[in-house]
């Protein structure tokens, strides 16, 4: 038996909007595009996770690794993938806050974007000390749920700053436990932790307001759609009309 030809797919590129790295990618195929309805289908997160790590690695020949890159820069790309391999175009229904009627609503996906212009990854803390984090990846949402609830938060927190600054000189924060890194912390204030807190809300995120006027009752309102689940179970529910 003779080897059947070889299909190649094209080859796309796209810079992720965080990190700014160019990422070289094919759409997805067939075999993947079922493994990803499957896993929509189980509604299982775990699963959906897991496939959608899959999917990015081999379109990407290993070059993006899900649980590493910055969750907006995940979303992005997949959202990129989604429009390469089947297309921008996306229906699904959206329930009325008001008469509970299922809106069938239309999306250009192609559209939508990470807004990094509130987003900035330098925080000062005084005029003259600041501190520089990174933005956290699905691991680091992952390693949230290890922490005791009570500390969550300033673990995290430790976990993403990645430099302190004073006017003299930069402190790298590979080079002081933990321990110290959450005095430092404990030890400002209301107003200085605000500005930190600032950084924490405007963490860059995938994001659209969807705008419609129901049907049935009239009403005009708009849906924030956010995040990477949002986009994968929209992407997935579409319905050929
Ligand atoms: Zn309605």
């Amino acid at each position: 038996m003779k080897q059947l030809p070889i299909v190649n797919s094209p080859t796309l590129t796209c810079t992720l909007p965080v990190s700014g790295k160019k990422i070289k990618y094919r759409p997805f195929v067939i075999k993947e595009q079922k493994a990803l309805m499957l896993a929509q289908q189980s509604e299982d997160a775990d699963a959906i996770n897991e496939t959608i790590a899959d999917v990015i690695l081999s379109c990407t020949g290993g070059t993006l690794v899900y649980e590493e890159a910055p969750t907006a820069d995940i979303s992005y790309f997949f959202l990129q993938l989604r429009i390469a391999s089947v297309g921008p175009e996306s229906r699904f229904s959206i329930q009325c806050k008001s008469c509970e009627h299922m809106v069938p609503v239309e999306l250009d996906m192609s559209t939508i974007n990470v807004d990094m212009s509130k987003s900035s990854n330098v925080v000062m803390i005084t005029d003259s000390i600041g501190m520089e984090l990174r933005y956290p990846t699905i691991k680091d949402a992952f390693d949230v749920d290890k922490y005791d609830p009570n500390e969550r938060n300033t673990k995290m927190l430790i976990s993403l700053i990645t430099k302190i600054f004073d006017a003299d000189s930069v402190y790298d924060v590979a080079d002081y436990p933990d321990s110290v890194l959450e005095e430092w912390l404990m030890a400002l204030n209301d107003e200085q932790v605000d500005h930190i807190q600032k950084f924490v809300d405007n963490i860059p995120e995938l994001s659209h307001n969807l705008e419609f006027t129901c049907p049935q009752c009239s009403t005009k309102q708009s849906r924030l759609l956010e995040g990477l689940h949002t986009f994968f179970r929209i992407g997935n529910d579409s319905r050929q009309s």
